[in-house]
Formats: C-alpha cells, structure tokens, sequence
C-alpha cells in the first residue's frame, strides 16, 4: 500500500476515506481535520484560552498536543478521582507528558474534594460510573469558569460521538438530541464545551498517539462496568466494515439535518438555573447534584465511624 499523497509506503489505512498515507502525511491529514473541526464549528480562535480535560487517555493527550502544535493557549486539567493505583498511574502519565511538552497542567484532586470515588461507590447507592460522569463534568465546568477560560475541549472522538448519538436515537431522547455536537455554546454559569476530535475515529487517534510516542494510560478503571456504549460501539463497527464512512455520514448528516429539529422540540421547556449555595454552580434547586452527593458521602462516613 502507497501513501495516497506522497507515494512512500504507507503506514495508516483509512478504508472509510478510501486511503492511505505514510507517517508524516497521515499527521497532516490527522492535523486538517482537527484545523477544520474547529473552523467549521466555530469552536475557539487563538485569541481564546482553552482548558484541555486531560483523563491520561490517548484521546486527551492528543487533543493536547495537537492544539498546543496549532499554537492554541492550552492549559490541562486533571481531575484525581482517588481511585487506588488506577488513579496514581493515571496522574503520573498526565504529568509526564505535560512536563515533557512543556505544557501547563492544574490537577485536582477529588480526596480533598470530600469525593473520592470508593467513598462514593462505598456510600451512594447509585451506579459508580453515572456519579463519577457528573462529578467530572461539574468540576471541569467549575474550574473553566472560576479561571475564566473561553472553552473546556475533551478528547471525544468520532466513535464516541456516534455511539452516544446512536443510543440518544434509540431511546428518541428529544432533550440530549436537542444538546448533542461538537460544540455546546456557552451559557448562563456554563463555559462553551468544544470536541475538536469529533471528525477522527478512534483508530485515528490510537495511530495518532503511537506513532507520536505518547506514553498513554490504557489500564482499565477497576470500577468500569464494561456497560459504557461498548455494544453500540460493536453493532456500528460492523456497520462501517460494510459500509465504510458511514459512521462519519451518520453523525454529520445529524448535524446539518437532525439537530436543529430537535432544538425546535425543545425550545420551550428549560429550567430556572440559579447558583448552588454551596458551591456557585448553576443549578435548578437550592444545592446542585454534586454537593448533596458530597454531603450525603461525609454524612454516612462519620455515621460508620460512630
Ligand atoms: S469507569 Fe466509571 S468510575 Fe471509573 S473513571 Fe470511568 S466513569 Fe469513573
Ligand atoms: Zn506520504
Ligand atoms: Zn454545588
């Protein structure tokens, strides 16, 4: 197989782009289509400061040195979720690259939080990975605004994005399908979210990552359930090993066609937001979800020490 641009031996296939292309080629079409994710969904300028979720992934790494080559005004963050040695390899991946790159890197820890997830799997009776989802968003929200960053970007790719997409579908939930993109516009207490990787697939970004060297952390979290979209994930792998692009087709033609529909749907319902008073973050009732979640976990730990 030949490079399509450049004609040395290629080392990426890319079946659904009819394609192929040798290392430095395939970096330059890894590049474009992150350049044109944010152009063409007016994501952020380099004006902008952009806070960069960092989980130790290959997804977040990624992102994070693709936007910091562009020569975009990243910063990382961290979120520690205190869990055993997952978490501290985790950690030490995420500030070894940071430090290698020379990158600015905030890490918050969810221990000193009061919310480190074996107390919250421990105490709260609801499923593990739904809390640690809420928590993460809530802070990488709260730490966005109080640092008054323009954007908080996550390594989401298009694999993600069409798994989630796919399972909104399923069930016709008008209200996520209404919210579903690359990039959520800011709004009253919420920094604008953006998903520069959208247009890339997971064998992308995991090519991406390998050939760059990135030192990832592929351990699997000991509380995954296994559940997280990994069968949609299957059923629209097939579907594109039949029909490649197709993934790509379904979630582009749901931007320009399907999601303003759902908008529409959706207009007028919409919540009252006012600030937590524990924590100032919007929330449609006196204490966000978070922080009961948080009093709930001090509370049946001091009633267990007793
Ligand atoms: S698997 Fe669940 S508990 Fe572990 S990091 Fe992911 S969401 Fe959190
Ligand atoms: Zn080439
Ligand atoms: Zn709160």
């Amino acid at each position: 197989m030949k490079c399509k641009r450049c004609k040395k031996p290629a080392v990426v296939g890319l079946p659904s782009h009819h394609t192929a292309f040798c290392e430095e080629c395939f970096y330059v079409y890894f590049t474009r289509q992150v350049e044109t994710a944010i152009r063409r969904q007016k994501m952020f300028t380099f004006d902008e400061r952009i806070l960069v979720a960092l989980s130790g992934g290959k997804d977040s790494l990624t992102l994070m040195l693709a936007l910091h080559e562009l020569g975009y005004d990243v910063a990382g963050l961290h979120i520690d979720l205190g869990i055993y040695e997952s978490s501290v390899r985790a950690r030490a991946k995420v500030e070894s690259f940071c430090e290698q790159h020379g990158l600015t890197l905030q890490v918050l820890e969810m221990e000193a939080e009061g919310l480190p997830m074996p107390d919250v799997k421990e105490h709260i009776n609801r499923p593990v990975c739904s809390v640690c989802g809420k928590v993460k968003r809530h802070y990488f929200n709260k730490i966005a605004r109080e640092g008054n960053f323009d954007a908080l970007a996550t390594g989401h790719n298009l694999d993600d994005e069409v798994a989630r997409l796919f399972a909104n579908t399923l069930r016709w939930d008008s209200g996520y399908l209404s919210d579903q993109g690359p990039t959520l516009p800011a709004a009253e207490g919420f920094v604008r979210k953006v998903k520069p990787l959208y247009r890339l697939s997971e064998f992308e970004t995991a090519n991406y990552a390998f050939l760059r060297g990135i030192e990832i952390h592929s351990d699997p979290c000991p509380f995954a359930s296994g559940a997280s979209f990994t069968s949609h994930k299957e059923l629209i792998g097939e579907l594109e090993h039949r029909s490649p692009g197709s993934k790509f087709q379904f979630y582009d033609g749901f931007l320009k066609r399907g999601r303003e529909a759902f908008k529409m749907l959706e207009k007028e319902v919409g919540e009252e937001l006012s600030p937590c008073e524990d924590c100032g973050s919007p929330t449609s009732v006196e204490i966000c979800g978070v922080c009961r979640v948080k009093r709930a976990v001090r509370d049946k730990k001091a009633a267990a020490a007793q």
